[in-house]
């Protein structure tokens, strides 16, 4: 957005007109198939800082201060009811903060309405009007803006090509499957040049095989937009799977903020380590706090020749086949566990001589050992 923007009356914040002039501001999209690229999308960053929210008694966010780097996927992932529906609405303009402020481009939109704010939300419903045509579906915000009838034809038949629904455009949304009406709430996005894309679980009403695959074209899309985009899930799959970082919030706080190899290898605290693997996380006591490994990283002692190791002697009690890989339930000898221990073993592992009910010359490599103090924050 240029400094002139048309975010008309917008409270200029932390970032001055002529520092945000150094910021590349569009870049071009190049539609896969090599056809010239169709319009310029705006690279914006959001801030939320300090955010809290009340309900009454109820504080749904809690001091959240995060930022999107320029053209990211971030993902805000956390159990149900911790605050990140929410946070997405007021930065969408459709909630107001009890404290806080949330900037685009570094300017404050606090007093924005959401129309002013070039976001675009897509819900988990998606809104799609059952009445009118994919057409007139995708083109509605564009004419209730006003924008001239060749523009709004344009811009409908780019971001249709962009999206590969362009054969769809005369049917009606019940005529179409999950993944594709999914696919035309994104064009209805679109077709608004947001600065900002908010994705509140877009992909929770389609069965686990249409997830998968409307996951990586998600993924693809944003990449060819680069359009910042935070989406909100508490499918710690895919998040990892689609964020460029993932913002772990737990009861309105945010626990972590990094990419998914950061928060899984190195987890901020032990509810990340606890939210996120499955199984997750090992936690055994020890001097007050606790000790921490994947269970993948727990293997029987003989496949970890060469390197430091902790042994721990483990006791089986049940096995579970998963197809590409065993989970081994049990117990650790002399230790005190947060929870029952696992061990998961891929399915080219043969497990001979270890059964359940016995004991089984266990270890973890040291430096796969994670150490979390008294309050549970990791000690590096
Ligand atoms: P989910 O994944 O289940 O959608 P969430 O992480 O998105 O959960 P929010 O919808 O943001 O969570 O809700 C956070 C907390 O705020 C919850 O305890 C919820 O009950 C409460 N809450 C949300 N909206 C309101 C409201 N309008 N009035 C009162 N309490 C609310």
């Amino acid at each position: 957005m240029s400094c002139g923007g048309t975010r008309s009356g917008v409270h200029r914040g932390a970032q001055s007109c002529n520092q945000l002039a150094n910021i590349p501001r569009t870049l071009d999209i190049r539609v896969a198939d090599g056809r010239s690229p169709a319009m310029e999308v705006e690279v914006a960053s959001v801030t939320a800082s300090g955010i809290t929210k009340e309900f009454g008694q109820v504080t749904a966010v809690d001091g959240i201060t995060l930022s999107t780097r320029d053209g990211e996927f971030l993902v805000m992932l956390g159990p149900s009811g911790c605050g990140k529906t929410t946070l997405l609405r007021i930065i969408a303009g459709l909630e107001t903060p009890t404290a806080g402020e949330i900037l685009i481009d570094g300017e404050v939109v606090n007093d924005l309405p959401p129309r002013a704010r070039g976001v675009a939300m897509v819900f988990q419903s998606y809104g799609l009007y059952p009445h009118l045509t994919i057409w007139n579906n995708i083109a509605f915000p564009l004419k209730t803006q006003g924008t001239p009838r060749h523009e709004i034809k344009r811009k409908v038949e780019w971001a249709a090509r962009l999206l590969g629904i362009d054969r769809l455009l005369d049917r009606r949304p019940r005529q179409l499957s999950g993944g594709e009406r999914q696919r035309v709430a994104l064009a209805r996005a679109l077709v608004r040049e947001p600065t900002v894309f908010l994705l509140d679980e877009p992909l929770s009403n389609l069965d686990a095989k249409l997830r998968a695959s409307a996951r990586s074209e998600l993924k693809q899309f944003q990449q060819t937009v680069r359009t910042a985009t935070i989406y909100v899930t508490h499918d710690q799959v895919e998040a990892m799977g689609m964020g460029d970082r993932i913002a772990v919030i737990d009861h309105g706080k945010l626990r972590q903020i990094g990419t998914p190899a950061e928060i899984y290898e190195y987890p901020a605290d032990e509810f990340v380590a606890s939210f996120l693997g499955t199984p997750p996380m090992n936690l055994i006591e020890r001097d007050g706090g606790s000790l921490g490994f994947r269970p993948e990283a727990f293997l029987p002692k003989e496949l970890l020749n060469g390197s430091a190791l902790m042994e721990l002697p483990f006791r089986i009690d049940r096995v579970e086949y998963l197809g590409s890989e065993r989970i081994l339930y049990g117990g650790l000898e002399g230790r005190v566990a947060k929870r029952e221990v696992t061990a998961k073993l891929p399915a080219h592992v043969v497990l001979d001589g270890i059964h359940a009910g016995e004991w089984h010359a266990f270890a973890v490599r040291e430096r796969e050992l994670r150490y979390f103090d008294r309050t549970g924050l990791q000690v590096r």
